[in-house]
């Protein structure tokens, strides 16, 4: 059975314990290789590479770091059906989404900041005839980068580009959940000979690796996406220790028909928003708000649409829905499904987890595409982050209220607006509480814009120029120009 290693100082090597963890493949509820159970000690070693590396990395001339980068995408493409198989087993999601979306997502996250640090700028301030200012923005130092399981390569390419092209060396952990095409990564920053000691891969658990990164007084910032309350405990140890830090936290989104929209199109895309990935996108819209006029007749061809969503073996072509991540994740959203049940919700699709859907998978971690009606929009079941193919819808009579209700949670990730009113969609667009709207349309995504959230969806912003801000630190020199 494959054994993951860690990635330190250029090397694979075993952690220190010796001890692993089990590796499931959710569509089987198999385990299928196993993670080093990493320590602190693992964490130190990896720290000790990534200070060595960095005085000579944080010098080496943009172009050569950004020629790195770009071969480290090459064989992320050149290696897509591998990377690709390796997320469907580890995560569950559709072979078919990981070859479409997430890899190839990787490998263009690689590319956009390699090219980007090649134009980055910085700022002169003239003052008055008296002095000259300029902004030399310099690498920190160690970044420390976390990441969750939903999206693994994804998000963890997503920081580990922006740090390396600044000039940052790295200890990273990717999700004990699904370590598997963070491995494979390390294999291929071998390959593109990025030198040892500049990206650090360090597998195993959160409260045991994750945290010692988080403590360790050598990584004076820390990049973190993952959930609200280990986002929480993160900030009370990196905060008096003044790191810098970045943190992507929950949604639980809104995703607003107004009747003027283009119905056809609002259905499909929010089947898109509400059951990609079983539902595991951050910035899936899990409470749908649908003005009245409309609200029967979309209620009706939503559910149809929903039923016809095929869920099944993650290897197939035809599946649009496969396995939930874990068993215990799995438990929870079940937990979720009862509870609206009980909280008077009227399930018009979904609820259950199908036992079988072939005999590779029938001990595979599976739950119907869900939709309810009839929750009050601030029950738990609206308020809290479920993570999973569940969706609320609720109709509304007027701006004013949908803005109300789409408001009325602690986070603030995302939003999504259906109208043909141009003036509405800004007014709307200002009003929400969310670090991005969408208008008639989600996710899609340009990389230069910041991307974060408000509320209990984060602190700080990613994406384009926000990056290259968050892993570098500006330094302004002061010259006086001498009178004469
Ligand atoms: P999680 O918070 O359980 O884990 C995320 C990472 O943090 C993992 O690598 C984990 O090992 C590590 N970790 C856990 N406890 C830690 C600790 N005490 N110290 C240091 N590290 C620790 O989240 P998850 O279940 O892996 O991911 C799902 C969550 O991530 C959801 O809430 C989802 O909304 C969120 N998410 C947010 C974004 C975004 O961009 N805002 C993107 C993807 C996922």
């Amino acid at each position: 059975m494959d054994r993951i290693r860690n990635y330190i100082d250029g090397k694979l090597v075993e952690p220190v314990s010796g001890q692993y963890l089990d590796n499931v493949d959710p569509s089987t509820g198999k385990v299928y290789s196993h993670t080093p159970d990493s320590d602190e000690r693992d964490v130190e070693a990896a720290v000790e590479a990534a200070a060595g590396a960095f005085p000579e990395w944080s010098r080496t001339p943009v172009a050569e770091r950004s020629r790195v980068l770009l071969r480290i995408a090459d064989l992320i493409e050149a290696n897509l059906d591998e990377l690709a198989l390796a997320e469907c087993v580890d995560n569950g999601k559709p072979l078919s989404l990981a070859k479409s979306l997430d890899i190839p997502r990787a490998a263009v996250n690689f590319r956009f900041f390699a090219t980007a640090i090649v134009h980055a700028r910085s700022e002169m301030h003239a003052t008055d005839d008296v002095a000259i200012n300029y902004t030399l923005r310099q690498p920190i130092g160690v970044a420390g980068i976390i990441s969750p399981w939903n999206l693994p390569l994804y998000v963890f390419s997503w920081k580990v580009a922006p740090a390396l092209c600044c000039g940052n060396t790295v200890v990273a952990k990717p999700s004990e959940v699904t370590p598997m095409t963070a491995f494979l990564l390390s294999k291929l920053c071998q390959e593109a000979g990025l030198p040892p000691g500049v990206l650090n891969i360090v597998h195993g658990l959160g409260r045991k690796a994750g945290a010692a990164i988080v403590a360790h007084p050598r990584i004076p910032a820390i990049s973190f996406t993952g959930g609200t309350v280990t986002g929480a405990e993160i900030t009370g140890v990196a905060s008096p220790m003044f790191k810098k830090v970045s943190l992507e936290l929950g949604g639980k989104n809104p995703n607003i028909i107004f009747a003027d929209a283009d119905q056809d199109k609002a259905i499909l895309e929010s089947l898109r928003s509400s059951f990609a990935n079983q539902g595991q996108v951050c910035l899936c819209g899990s409470r749908m708000f649908v003005e009245r006029p409309l609200y029967d007749s979309f209620v009706e061809r939503f559910v149809e649409e929903t039923k016809k969503l095929r869920i099944g073996d993650p290897l197939e072509k035809a599946t649009n829905q496969g396995a939930i991540v874990s068993r215990s994740h799995h438990e929870k959203i079940m937990r979720y499904i009862d509870l609206a049940k009980e909280e008077g919700g009227k399930l018009l699709c979904g609820g259950s987890a199908p036992k079988a859907t072939n005999d590779r998978c029938k001990d595979g971690f599976f739950i119907e595409p869900t939709v309810m009606t009839e929750l009050a929009v601030d029950c738990r079941v609206n308020r809290e982050e479920i993570f999973g193919p569940v969706v609320s819808i609720t109709p509304f009579e007027s701006e004013d209220e949908v803005l109300r209700y789409a408001n009325s949670t602690d986070y603030g990730l995302s939003a999504s607006v259906w109208t043909s009113d141009v003036g509405r969609a800004h007014r709307v667009a200002r009003d929400l509480a969310a670090g991005t709207v969408w208008v008639n349309c989600w996710l899609l995504r340009d990389l230069r814009v910041p991307f974060g959230g408000v509320k209990n969806s984060g602190v700080g912003r990613e994406g384009g120029d926000e990056a290259l801000r968050f892993f570098t630190e500006p330094k302004n020199v002061c010259i006086r120009v001498p009178s004469s």
